[in-house]
Order: structure tokens, then C-alpha cells, then sequence
């Protein structure tokens, strides 16, 4: 099969490619593009793989990085963009379910496609547009089915990861899972409590933004695959209901915010979710924060928020309000997050009179509380506006009696 590169990931790498050619070894662009490409998908990245060594890599290019010289990996810079150019390798034994327990570099194409995880992803592409396809990974492209490469038991075994990657590519692409490959998922699914919980997180999270990830999940459920998710116990009725309900997630807060809310979560349930999938403290701040929101709009379904009642929720409810339209049939007030956005002020901090600027006019008193009440109010209801002149010439003339002149 013959392919246009007219994506200018692709343009721009082919001098580089033609480069290597001319000192005397092969190079292909392989992995995610060459797939995505017949796929008709974006292209986000490319990767090419050479017959050279890196010691030969870094003799053709003036400019090089070794980002990970030991699997083969040489970073070549290139005119504005890098490039991650890895030797054709072929890996030995697995005898921790994870890792090869040595790699070798190749001079041979098919040899490094064969350690590859999936016939679709084990393709090649030539800088003239030539697709190389040793394992049939077209027609399982058509089929549009995901099948290891060679046996899948060994597959499995060798890295368990590609369980969870089989799964991961089921929801992004919406393809079935081929006879063979899923028998040995069912069989083998233990040893992903081998595999390091930062490289299931990552699959997991890839999963649940695909778009068919309830098929995804139904099949976790079945095959025994989730209950080798970390912490499944807080969560797997949630699983349940999301392969009856999908929710449509736009990132992973959402898909954390949903899994611990149809789960009856307590508080401390974010908490070990983060540890046990060793989340970021940024995501996990977006979860708690989602979440508080979910709680508080579940309240009060029936009624349309006022902008006082908003203000006083006092949290984001933007992203939390895109849940609950699909979460609560009753949820109608879906303006609320833009309210909530063009409210003039967030909290009282955000008022442009302060303590400071009040001890100009009144002695200290317990008169600043009620004060800013007032004030507070009327900014909300658009009576006042949250400028400091109006503010200030506001209080002198209701306040009269409290100045100190
Ligand atoms: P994505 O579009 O998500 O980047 P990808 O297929 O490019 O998908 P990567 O993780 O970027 O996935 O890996 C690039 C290529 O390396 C894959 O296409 C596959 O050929 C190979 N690969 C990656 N991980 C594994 C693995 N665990 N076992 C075998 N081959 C793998
Ligand atoms: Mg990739």
C-alpha cells in the first residue's frame, strides 16, 4: 500500500530520514503515525526507527542528545524540531513480566517490528510513502480488530502492560479485540500487578477519554481485567453504571469526578485514589474541587440558581455543571457555569474595599462586617459596581453616623 505524507510531521522528518539513507542505512517511520495514518486519524507524533546504531546515529547528525542510549534511543535535532530515532532492536527473555532482561540491537526491519505489541502497530512507512507490513497489521486494520503480534500468550507474558494497552486501543479506535489475543487477556490479566501503577495510570486514563470506553470497561469487567485496577473496591459499581450510562469525560478530572460520585465516595477516598494511582496533586485538587461542586448542584436540581446562591457555593461549578447535565435528569440549569463565571466578584476578597481603606473613614468596629455584607450584596445584584470611588462614596453616605469626622 502506497500513502500520501503530506502531514507536515512527516515532511519535515523526511530529510532526516534521507540523510540516514545516504550514509548507508535504512530508516522508517514507525509505531502510532504509520496506524493513525491509514486510520485517517491525527498525527501527534512520529517515530523512526534506523538499522544504524546510535553510535552511527550520532556520526551522521552534528546535533544529538542520548535521551536513552541503552534501549537505542538518540534524540537527533534538526533543523527547528527533534526527532527520537531508535535502532532496530529485538529483545531477549522477560523473566519479571515487565522489562527485557536484555536488548539487542538489529539490522533488520522485521525483527524489531516483531517485538512490537499489536499487527497494527507494527507497521513501517518509507519516506516515499511505502507501507511495510510483515504481520498483517493492515488487515487487521480493516478488520478493525486488535491482535498481538505472533503469539499472544508470549505477548502477555513477556509484558503484561499490553493488556491494559489492548484495552486502551479498544476504546480510542472502537475495534474488537481478536479471539486469540482476548483468550489470553482472560488468561493472563493477574500479572498486571506486576507493571508499575505510573504505566497503568497512564493506559487507564487513555481508555476512559476514548470514545468507545464503556466497551472498553465491559470487557474489563468480564475478562477479570479491572480487578487488577488498583484500589477496585472503591469503584467498581461505578464501572457498572457507566457501561449502562456513559458519561461523555473531556479529561481525567471528569472521569475521576464521576467514578468516585456514583460510587457514594467519602472524603477520604480521593485521597486513596491518589495514592494509589499515584496522581498529581494538580489532578487531584480538580477532583476535590469537581466533586464538592457535583455534591452541591445534586442539592438542588429543581431550581434555577440564583446568582447570590451561586456566589455562595463558592467553587468552580463550570466543569462540574457538564457532569451534571448528564449525571441528573433534572439538572436544567445549565447557564449556571456562565453565571458563575460573569459573576463581578468570586468572594469577598475580591471587593476593592478593604479593611485598610475602611479604618480611613470608621474607627475599627464591628460596623466592617456589616459593612461589607451590604456592599457585597449590592455588588452581586449589579447595584453597586466593584469600583473603589463608588465603594467609598457608597459608605460615606450610608454610614454617616460611623465616620471618624
Ligand atoms: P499513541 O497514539 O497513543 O502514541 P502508539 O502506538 O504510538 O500510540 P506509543 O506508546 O507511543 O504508542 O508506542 C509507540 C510504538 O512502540 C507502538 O506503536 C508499538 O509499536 C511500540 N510499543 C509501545 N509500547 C509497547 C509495549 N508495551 N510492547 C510492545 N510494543 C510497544
Ligand atoms: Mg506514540
Amino acid at each position: 500500500m502506497q500513502v500520501k505524507l503530506t502531514h507536515e510531521l512527516f515532511q519535515e522528518a523526511i530529510p532526516v530520514i534521507e540523510q540516514i539513507e545516504q550514509a548507508g542505512f535504512e530508516a522508517y517511520f514507525v509505531g502510532g503515525s504509520v496506524r493513525d495514518i491509514i486510520l485517517d486519524r491525527p498525527i501527534h507524533d512520529i517515530d523512526i526507527a534506523t538499522s544504524a546504531t546510535p553510535e552511527e546515529i550520532k556520526s551522521i547528525f552534528s546535533r544529538t542528545i542520548d535521551v536513552g542510549i541503552d534501549h537505542g534511543t538518540v534524540m537527533v535535532l534538526f533543523e527547528k524540531a527533534s526527532y527520537e530515532i531508535t535502532t532496530y532492536r529485538s529483545e531477549g527473555t522477560y523473566s519479571d513480566h515487565r522489562r527485557p532482561d536484555q536488548v539487542e540491537f538489529v539490522r533488520d526491519l522485521k525483527e524489531d517490528l516483531l517485538r512490537r505489541d499489536f499487527t497494527m502497530n507494527a507497521l513501517a512507512l518509507s519516506r516515499t510513502g511505502q507501507i511495510i507490513d510483515y504481520y498483517d497489521g493492515q488487515g487487521d486494520i480493516k478488520r478493525q480488530q486488535i491482535a498481538c503480534v505472533g503469539n499472544p500468550y508470549e505477548r502477555f507474558n513477556e509484558d503484561a502492560l499490553r493488556i491494559m494497552r489492548a484495552l486502551r486501543f479498544m476504546a480510542q479506535l472502537n475495534f474488537t479485540i481478536s479471539h486469540a489475543t482476548l483468550e489470553a487477556i482472560r488468561a493472563l490479566n493477574e500479572q498486571l500487578k506486576l507493571i508499575s501503577i505510573e504505566r497503568m495510570t497512564i493506559e487507564w486514563h487513555k481508555l476512559c477519554l476514548g470514545k468507545a470506553y464503556p466497551q472498553a470497561i465491559r470487557l474489563m469487567l468480564s475478562s477479570g481485567v479491572a480487578e487488577q485496577l488498583p484500589a477496585i473496591d472503591y469503584f467498581r459499581k461505578s464501572l457498572h453504571i457507566l457501561t449502562e450510562h456513559p458519561i461523555q469525560w473531556r479529561d481525567e478530572a471528569d472521569v475521576w469526578t464521576t467514578v468516585l460520585f456514583l460510587s457514594n465516595h467519602s472524603s477520604d477516598m480521593v485521597h486513596h485514589i491518589q495514592t494509589a494511582y499515584k496522581l498529581s496533586n494538580q489532578l487531584t485538587q480538580q477532583i476535590k474541587q469537581r466533586l464538592l461542586a457535583l455534591n452541591q448542584l445534586n442539592t438542588r436540581l429543581d431550581k434555577k440558581w440564583s446568582n447570590k446562591e451561586l456566589y455562595e457555593l463558592n467553587v468552580n461549578i463550570e466543569s462540574a455543571a457538564h457532569l451534571a447535565a448528564q449525571l441528573f435528569e433534572d439538572f436544567k440549569d445549565d447557564d449556571a457555569s456562565l453565571r458563575y463565571n460573569t459573576l463581578p466578584i468570586h468572594s469577598k476578597r475580591d471587593i476593592v474595599v478593604t479593611g485598610k481603606e475602611l479604618k480611613q473613614l470608621i474607627p475599627p468596629s464591628s460596623i466592617y462586617s456589616v459593612i461589607l455584607n451590604d456592599i457585597e450584596e449590592k455588588i452581586l445584584n449589579h447595584h453597586l459596581q466593584n469600583e473603589q470611588n463608588e465603594l467609598l462614596d457608597y459608605i460615606q453616605f450610608n454610614y454617616k453616623d460611623y465616620l471618624c469626622f
